[in-house]
């Protein structure tokens, strides 16, 4: 538990509270909301509520306090959670990971920048040049990367539209060496579009900051340039990011009509400035915008677009121009912050904190293949969570022979399974839907979801349920996730057909679909975290309109829900907060007990802990597994680490 905080704030750890149950939860919450403590812990796991204002806590006086601390010794924070996973990396060697989640503008960004500049602030004592040089390129890529990947949306005025996971590495020191970006699904839909009362991507205001955005964006563009510039991106480079910026513009000029038969362009100015910003004759980005190339047989021909195909054309091509660029910046700064130093790669110790900060669920009037894809995403991590923190503590307790009282949780592999089981899943049947390029249609992939989903619990569409009345349109089906009763998917009017690499008439294999390279990458993601040791913080949202004051108690109790940390406090209350191989307990504490200084001679390590625990008086705290001693409140490893460090 952590100490330092009066009754009168809360309970610090929602293990503490008396009866475990949703009401007593919500009033915690609450009543630390108002008091303007944002952090609860569930033993290890941070529970955040974005406060809308700026708070006084995240200063260098406050990393002193948190530096080197253990987790229950001051009252929450993030910083406290960034320690322990710098601690668990350096003393013992471990990756770890902070994987932090939640909904759009809970303050998942905020949180992992934080805790960026928190690992910044207690590394490096020896202020090497190379350590500093790796971690103010760090710290800058969050600017350049906001820059392109954030947007202003209605639900946050800064909101990340893609998925980021960074990997910190450190050297046997402790300090950082170098660093690794992959970024998950950018939103390129909103380079084309936007809904009411939302942007575009924040780089496009910054460019155009003369003409009609506001002064903020014009600071910022100064302050990305710098960025751009200290991370290495040269003049020449700079430039090109501007002129991909205003042909993406400019192209969302452009209109097409026909006379006779033939599709044209009617503002050919602008084909003139494309031409130009792309360095390219008019001639070719006419061409391209007018007509595909298709291959019949082995000869190739141009085939012209309708004007609605020439729009759609122009619309693919803006979203992927953005794409690209995007993914080249990421690219680019992963140049610069990989580890360079060969022997640190190969011979030295080198381990790694990664930071995941992606989106949460997302909920719409209309949801398409991006909410899809993200909403799928969450169902993983809650997959994660669930077997990292639930099931995996329960399994130990059953391996170890320790009484545990089964807790029932709602396992959402289900869902996971829906979306990305091989031949039924959602992924699959839209992959066979796209094997047909030009003949997809969304009525081929509905029918294909019908027919093999038909009795999944967690699927339904108008077909099968033509009286349900939240199905609105033919098209529609709709997923039943783990965080909201009904998600409704509006058919995937634009699926998108990944370009082939290969000129047309040597494409012999298909390339893999949008799906299931987005696939692929969260199954790769979750197993890389699934290696690392985890420590969790959970967003909360306490209302839609940015308010420091207001706690909406429906809005936040739904995210308790979702999130299931009631079975997390459950679980950790049924739990022990420590446990320890025998003869690694017995290591490290042995100088504490006479019984087992220098050397015991009892008939086994587990009889020699238990001799320790007796004579310091522990016993009650404790339970004795098969191969682990395990410790129930987190007040008696610190009395072990305080007699240790007395005696050593
Ligand atoms: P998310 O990444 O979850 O969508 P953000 O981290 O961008 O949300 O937070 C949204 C906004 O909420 C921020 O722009 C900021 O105004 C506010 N906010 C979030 N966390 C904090 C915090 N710890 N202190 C002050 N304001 C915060
Ligand atoms: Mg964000």
């Amino acid at each position: 538990m952590a100490e330092h905080e009066s009754l009168e704030f809360g309970k610090a750890d929602f293990v503490l509270m008396d009866n475990v149950s949703l009401e007593e939860f919500m009033a915690n919450l609450k009543l630390r909301f108002e008091k303007g403590r944002i952090y609860t812990y569930i033993g290890e796991v941070v529970v955040s509520v974005n406060p809308y204002r700026a708070m006084n806590i995240y200063g260098r006086d406050t990393i002193e306090q948190y530096k080197g601390r253990e987790l229950y010794e001051r009252p929450p924070h993030l910083f406290a959670i960034a320690d322990a996973a710098y601690k668990a990396m350096k003393r013992r060697n471990k990756d770890t990971c902070i994987v932090i989640s939640g909904e759009s503008g809970a303050g998942k960004t905020e949180a992992s920048k934080y805790i960026m500049q928190y690992i910044a602030a207690i590394t490096n004592p020896g202020q090497r040049a190379e350590v500093e040089r790796v971690k103010n390129m760090l710290l800058k890529s969050n600017c350049v990367l906001e820059a392109f990947g954030n947007a202003k949306t209605n639900r946050n005025d800064n909101s990340s539209r893609f998925g980021k996971y960074m990997d910190i590495n450190f050297d046997f020191k402790g300090d950082p060496i170098g660093g690794h970006i992959n970024n998950y699904l950018l939103e390129k839909s909103r380079v084309i579009f936007q809904q009411e009362g939302e942007r575009s991507f924040h780089s496009f205001y910054q460019v155009c900051v003369s003409v009609y955005s506001s002064i903020d964006d014009g600071v910022d563009f100064k302050a990305v340039a710098d960025a751009m510039k200290v991370i290495g991106f040269t003049a020449d480079e700079l430039q090109t990011v501007y002129k991909v910026l205003a042909t993406i513009l400019h192209l969302g000029n452009l209109t097409f009509g026909v006379d006779g038969d033939t599709t044209l362009i009617e503002n050919s100015k602008v084909v003139a400035v494309i031409g130009d910003l792309l360095a390219t004759k008019e001639e070719n980005v006419e061409k391209a915008l007018l007509y595909r190339t298709v291959a019949t047989g082995r000869d190739v021909i141009d085939k012209q677009h309708t004007a609605q195909e020439a729009s759609y054309g122009r619309d693919a091509l803006a979203k992927a121009m953005y794409e690209r660029m995007f993914c080249w910046i990421v690219g680019r700064i992963n140049d610069v912050i990989e580890v360079k130093d060969y022997d640190a790669k190969v011979h030295g110790k080198n381990t790694v904190i990664g930071v995941l900060d992606i989106y949460g669920f997302e909920i719409f009037q209309n949801n398409s293949f991006e909410q899809f894809c993200i909403n799928y995403c969450n169902e993983k991590l809650q997959q994660l969570f669930i077997q990292l923190v639930l099931r995996q503590e329960q399994e130990e307790y059953q391996r170890e022979g320790i009484p545990w009282k089964h807790i029932d949780f709602f396992n959402n592999q289900i869902i996971v399974d829906l979306v990305e089981l091989q031949h039924k899943g959602i992924f699959s049947v839209l992959d066979e839907a796209c094997m047909n390029v030009g003949k997809v249609t969304d009525e081929v992939f509905l029918q294909g979801l019908n027919s093999k989903l038909a009795n999944h619990v967690h699927y339904t569409s108008r077909k099968l349920s033509p009286t349900d009345k939240s199905l609105e349109f033919d098209r529609d089906f709709r997923i039943r996730h783990y965080a909201g009763n009904v998600v409704e998917f509006n058919a995937l009017h634009y699926v998108m057909w990944p370009e082939g690499k290969l000129r047309i008439t040597e494409v012999t294999k298909r390339p893999l679909t949008a799906a299931t390279l987005f696939k692929n990458s969260m199954i790769a993601l979750v197993e890389n975290l699934a290696c690392k040791e985890p420590y969790y913080v959970r967003c909360i949202k306490p209302n839609d309109v940015k308010s420091p004051l207001l706690f909406e108690h429906e809005r936040c109790r739904h995210q308790v829900e979702y999130l299931g940390l009631l079975e997390n406090v459950r679980v950790r209350r049924a739990g022990f907060a420590n446990r320890q191989e025998y003869p690694r307990f017995l290591q490290r504490y042995k100088m504490i007990s006479e019984f087992t200084w220098p050397n015991h001679d009892l008939p086994s390590e587990k009889e020699a802990v238990k001799k320790l625990v007796q004579g310091c008086g522990f016993e009650h705290d404790v339970a004795y597994g098969k191969t682990k001693v395990f410790i129930r409140t987190p007040r008696t490893l610190f009395c072990l680490e305080e007699q240790r460090t007395e005696m050593v």
